[in-house]
């Protein structure tokens, strides 16, 4: 008998033989004895659906109406699945983000949670009763439907974990695992019994989508044990943690990639204090998420200045520098918004030199160009054309032997 948060991804629930399924598993738990919160997303495809419904009516559809347009998907599911429950005979109550009240702020398509009300879950589990809660959604102090972003009921799971203080927050999904790499794109790849909140932070921040950053973050901070697993074949999944003495490490724990990025070189920047602020204030004044930032030495009181951002927030990004051009005084701005993010993830890094000029060195034997290079203490980025980025993870993936258990 234990308390757990399970949630079920969009797959997880993508038509209703599935959902059958899913309840079938939610009830032979309760049956045994566990307090269970589910939350599920909307069917999937259902989120991308309403995404394009809204921009074929408009380019920039109103925050607040995208919102109520897309707690949709999630409202439909939760109701699915309860009459699901309740047809098996398990007790079953529904609820959305603004009944459970997960309050948010007012940040739409990408707000925070700031609170959750725990009292009607709480009856509920103590009525005996499986509470079925929609993710990806809250409400704000003025009462407006908000979403947490894409992939965001990860997160309504965690925070709900953290707040009710359960045993484990279990995020069931299409695959039984965090991989060493995207198991749709490398054949081989290795599913890891344990992974650090500190790998795993870099690997989602680094496009692993299999779990949305801030829920990562969100698990991390509170610590809550969080699992990995498929909903359609049992297995122990993957556990993410605290560092621990009797895991094992690898140097390299993963390959992640994010296709989605955009890549603004302002050229001709007079070296002077404060333009870097000049250019990055405006753009995260406007809640547009600034991702490598790489400066260069000036030479003849000129330098360059580069920065990407998701491919989402280019034009906005673009309309917010391009009047700047003459208040800031900088030459012309060059972009390609076609680029893509390769990483190399491992807590053992640290220790090791080498691993990035490796990494340099078998993209090149590829014929991969490099654009731009960051590094931190447990990994290495690369910028490169997004054309070259299935074959990039799969070279990678090869070179460091991530298909191998630990060599140590
Ligand atoms: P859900 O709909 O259940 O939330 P997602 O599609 O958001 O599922 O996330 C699961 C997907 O994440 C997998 O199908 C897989 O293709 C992808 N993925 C990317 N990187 C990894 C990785 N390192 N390990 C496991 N899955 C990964
Ligand atoms: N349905 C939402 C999305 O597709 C939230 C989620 O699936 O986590 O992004
Ligand atoms: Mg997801």
């Amino acid at each position: 008998m234990g308390f757990y948060v399970k949630k079920f991804g969009g797959t997880s629930v993508g038509d209703l033989e599935k959902i059958k399924n899913v309840a079938a598993q939610v009830y032979a738990a309760h049956k045994a004895g566990d307090r269970l919160v589910v939350v599920v997303s909307a069917m999937s495809g259902e989120t991308d659906n309403l995404v394009a419904m809204a921009q074929q009516l408009s380019k920039n559809p109103d925050p607040r109406e995208y919102d109520v347009l897309l707690a949709t998907g999630e409202q439909v599911t939760i109701a699915l699945l309860s009459i699901a429950l309740m047809e098996l005979g398990c007790p079953a109550r529904s609820y959305t983000g603004a009944q459970v009240r997960i309050v948010t702020d007012n940040v739409h398509n990408k707000a925070r949670i700031v609170k959750i009300d725990q009292e009607k879950i709480k009856q509920d589990l103590d009525a005996g009763k499986v509470v079925v809660i929609a993710g990806f959604q809250g409400i704000d102090e003025h009462g407006n439907i908000t979403t947490l972003g894409r992939g965001g009921s990860d997160t309504t799971a965690v925070a709900l974990a953290a707040a009710l203080n359960v045993d484990e927050c279990q995020i069931f999904t299409d695959v039984d695992g965090v991989y060493t790499a995207d198991p749709k794109i490398v054949a081989n790849a290795r599913r890891m019994d344990y992974v650090t909140f500190e790998e795993m932070l870099e690997l989602a921040s680094l496009g692993a989508k299999v779990l949305q950053i801030r829920s990562v973050e969100f698990a991390g901070r509170y610590n809550v044990p969080l699992r990995v697993l498929s909903t359609f074949n049992p297995g122990p999944g993957t556990l993410i943690s605290y560092e621990d003495v009797k895991m094992e490490h690898q140097k390299i724990s993963g390959v992640a990639y994010n296709r989605d990025e955009a890549r603004i070189l302002i050229r001709g920047v007079p070296d002077q204090p404060g333009f870097a602020g000049k250019i990055l204030g405006p753009i995260s004044a406007a809640n547009i998420e600034v991702d490598m930032i790489v400066q260069n030495i000036a030479t003849d009181g000129l330098t360059d200045f580069t920065f990407t951002v998701h491919r989402r927030d280019f034009n906005n990004a673009m309309n917010i520098i391009a009047p700047l051009a003459d208040s800031l005084n900088f030459r012309e701005v060059l972009t390609d918004e076609k680029v893509a993010k390769l990483s190399l993830v491992g807590v053992g890094m640290r220790s090791h030199a080498g691993i990035a000029s490796k990494m340099f060195q078998v993209l090149g034997a590829e014929g991969v160009n490099i654009q731009l290079i960051t590094t931190s203490e447990i990994k290495v980025s690369v910028i490169i054309d997004e054309k070259y980025i299935e074959l990039g993870v799969r070279t990678l993936h090869e070179a460091f032997g991530l298909d191998k258990e630990s060599l140590k």
